[in-house]
């Protein structure tokens, strides 16, 4: 096999919705391992082997891939979440800041970030350095998930490093900070709604345009094949376990029942697709030409 060639994979992706535009941008992707932890912690290793063969995936590592998105919508431009920024660059993540470039968005178009949440791999790349990376944005934040962070109260002890860095970027930016409850509009026909578990405060925004509707749920789940198809097993990621199961489930039953174009933050690339009901459970049905019909 030549040596001269390497894997190519798309790492961009956009689509109309509505009047408004859909990019999606892969910010990054890692392998991970173990499998489990963090997926299927109430599976043993034969449970675990069995669902990961029924979806030609191994059993003892994955990859965790990273998409922040970009909704248009008449001369706003939202950013959804930032990636890792420069502390995922020495471990193929950061690339969103030139991944936007290339496809015409320059750090100062960017209107607003809003934040599903305050995990790493979402607010890592709110700075550059010390400038702000998208220096003309307001910054839109869950009320509940900002109180939890600054206060640390409910936060759990794996993530005492997570809110070192969360006080780090956001303690200074006050002056650019919009908190926003549940059924806030941020931007016109961009609405945000709770789905806490995950993080204490996790929001979801729903998009519409016309008769069009995204939601972009950010890490309702975390995994196609493992969490997904699983709502009730816990996620060694999610901050308050039975309350990510309540919510995933609550979620994820109302966009199987309504046939709801979603976009997941870890969903495999570009993010886009829907959920069916399966049995007592769901799966994952990525979209594929009704974008471009
Ligand atoms: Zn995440």
């Amino acid at each position: 096999m030549s040596k001269t060639k390497t894997n190519i994979r798309p790492v961009t992706h956009r689509f109309a919705l509505g009047d408004a535009w859909v990019t999606t941008i892969l910010d990054g992707a890692q392998v991970r391992e173990p499998l489990r932890p963090p997926f299927m912690l109430d599976k043993d290793d034969a449970e675990l082997q069995a669902i990961a063969a029924t979806h030609r995936l191994p059993w003892d590592r994955f990859e965790n891939s990273y998409t922040p998105t970009v909704v248009e919508v008449g001369d706003m431009v939202v950013l959804f979440d930032t990636g890792f920024g420069p502390n995922g660059r020495d471990n193929g993540a950061g690339m969103l800041r030139e991944r936007l470039a290339e496809v015409g968005y320059q750090p100062e178009d960017i209107s607003v970030v809003a934040f599903t949440h305050c995990h790493p791999d979402h607010i890592g790349g709110v700075m550059e350095g010390d400038a702000l990376a998208y220096p003309n944005a307001r910054l839109v934040m869950g009320r509940v998930e900002h109180q939890a962070w600054t206060s640390g109260e409910g936060i759990p002890d794996n993530r005492a490093g997570n809110r070192e860095m969360f006080l780090k970027i956001f303690a200074p930016l006050e002056a650019q900070l919009t908190l926003i409850d549940g059924g806030e509009e941020i931007a016109p026909g961009v609405v945000a709604e709770e789905a806490f578990g995950h993080s204490l405060g996790h929001m979801t925004y729903r998009v519409s345009s016309g008769d069009a509707q995204v939601l972009i749920w950010g890490d309702l789940t975390n995994h196609y094949a493992f969490s997904l198809p699983h709502p009730d097993s816990p996620v060694g990621f999610d901050d308050d376990k039975p309350q990510a199961i309540a919510t995933r489930n609550r979620v994820l039953g109302q966009v199987a029942d309504a046939g709801t174009m979603v976009v997941g933050h870890h969903m495999p690339f570009p993010g886009v697709g829907y959920v069916r009901r399966d049995g007592d459970s769901f799966a994952w049905v990525p979209a594929s030409y009704q974008l471009w019909l």
